[in-house]
Order: structure tokens, then sequence, then C-alpha cells
């Protein structure tokens, strides 16, 4: 299967469905970037970052914002949440008997996050688990490549879960990493998900921006701004 980009602020997108990403990540290895507008603005102001974006594998649409900054290009491509997704990879692990390592978030939630996994997909083998407040990332490569787990999902937050990954490839060409954000959260049970009707409407960063309001700041210019941005994109050529 080939990948079929669209650039957006001068980011490669991929446009495949859900199922369609699915079985692409199954047959790959390297890096996979969940991105959302708050990323994208990272990656205008910081080129390294954009540098690791653009040489990613897959990176897939999370979230309403860049559904709608493509589709603002004229670019019909539909959302996947990186949080179902990275599940979903879970479970496809689970059935061909492939390992699977967590990193990230605080230490009991990615164990209590392990352990819902686990109840939840039957012969899953998870073979690493580790916090994401270490300081040495050698010695986790290490470990890392003692254990060769088929999969590694990275919950570091952004940036350093997609500065950490583009590391991390190279040591370990066989394994699919994805960053995974605030997703061991939520497994864990520590943090809900926004009811599904928010889900279906776009509006889940306002349910949480409504329920975490420390994120109010961080969240909520985002949107517009990334809007503006790329409605400049498409209306003021490159130069102008
Ligand atoms: N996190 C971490 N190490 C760090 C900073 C953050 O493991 O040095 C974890 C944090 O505990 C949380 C996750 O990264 O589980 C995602 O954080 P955040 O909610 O800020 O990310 P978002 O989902 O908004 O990208």
């Amino acid at each position: 299967m080939e990948r079929n980009t669209v650039k957006l602020q001068g980011l490669n997108i991929d446009t495949f469905t859900f199922e369609q990403a699915v079985n692409y990540a199954k047959s790959t290895s390297g890096q996979v970037v969940t991105i959302n507008p708050e990323m994208i603005n990272n990656a205008v102001k910081n080129s390294q970052f954009a540098d690791i974006i653009n040489s990613a594998e897959l990176v897939i649409p999370d979230g309403i914002g860049v559904e709608i900054g493509l589709k603002i290009l004229g670019h019909k491509v539909r959302r996947i949440a990186g949080i179902e997704f990275a599940h979903r990879i879970v479970e496809e692990c689970a059935k061909d008997r492939l390992s699977v390592a967590l990193i990230g978030a605080k230490p009991e939630i990615v164990q209590k996050a392990k352990e819902n996994l686990m109840k939840e997909c039957s012969d899953l083998y998870i073979t690493y688990v580790q916090d994401g407040y270490f300081k040495d990332d050698e010695k986790i490569f290490n470990e890392l490549k003692i254990r060769q787990p088929r999969l590694v999902l990275c919950a570091l937050g952004s940036p350093k879960q997609e500065e950490f990954i583009f590391k991390a490839k190279n040591l370990l060409p066989e394994a699919l990493f994805i960053g995974v954000g605030g997703s061991f959260d939520v497994w864990s049970g520590a943090v809900k998900r926004a009811p599904v009707i928010y889900q279906k409407l776009g509006l889940e960063w306002l349910y949480r921006t409504v329920k975490e309001p420390k994120r109010f700041k961080r969240i909520f210019p985002t949107l517009p701004l990334f809007v503006l941005k790329v409605l400049r994109e498409k209306f003021i050529p490159k130069g102008v």
C-alpha cells in the first residue's frame, strides 16, 4: 500500500481512512505521529520538529482542527482519533502475538494502563513498561534493544515523544512507534474521555478544556490561530 499525503503548513499528512491506516501501520515500522493543530503550530516555529514530522512513516490527522485545516485547502480527509488508532494497533498485536512496550505517564498510571489493556485484550504481551519521567534516554534505548518489541507506545507529551521516537526508531528498525499523548491517562481510568456526542461533533477539545481549565490557555487560542494560518496558506501565495 502506497502513502498518499497532502501538505498542511508545510507538513505531510496522510489521507488514509482508519482501516487503511491500520493496515498500513501493520505492514510497516518506524514513527507514527498523531498530529493536532498545537503540534502543527509548534512545527511552523521549530524546523527541527517539522523535519521529524516530515520524516515520520505515518502522520495521522488527530482531531477536528486538522480535518478543518485540510478541508480549507480542499482535501476531504476524515480525522482519526490517535487514542482509538493506538488501541486498535494494540489489539492487532495481541491477535498476532507480537510484543508491546509502554513508555510514558506517571509510574502508577502506566502500570494501571497495562493492567487494563491486558484485561481488554487476551493474548496481549506487554514486555516492557516504563514511566515517562526518566532522565537517561540511552538506558531506555538499551532496554528496548534487548526486548525488541514490535510496538512501542510513547506517552510523553509533544514534542518530547516525537523527539524520543525519532532517536529510537533507527535503533529498533523492526518496531512501530506511536506517540500517544495522554492515552495512558485515559486507559488507566484516571482521565475520562469526552462523552461520545462530543467526540462525534469534534468537540472533545472543548470538553477537555472545560474539565481541565489549566489546558484552556494552552488549547483555546490554538484552533482559531491555526485556522487563520491555514486561510493565509490558501489565499496568500508563499513569499508575499
Ligand atoms: N508525560 C511524561 N513525561 C513528561 C511529560 C509528560 O510521561 O516528561 C506524560 C504525562 O504524564 C501524560 C502524557 O505525557 O500522561 C501526555 O501529557 P499531556 O496531557 O500534556 O499531552 P497531550 O495529550 O495534551 O499531548
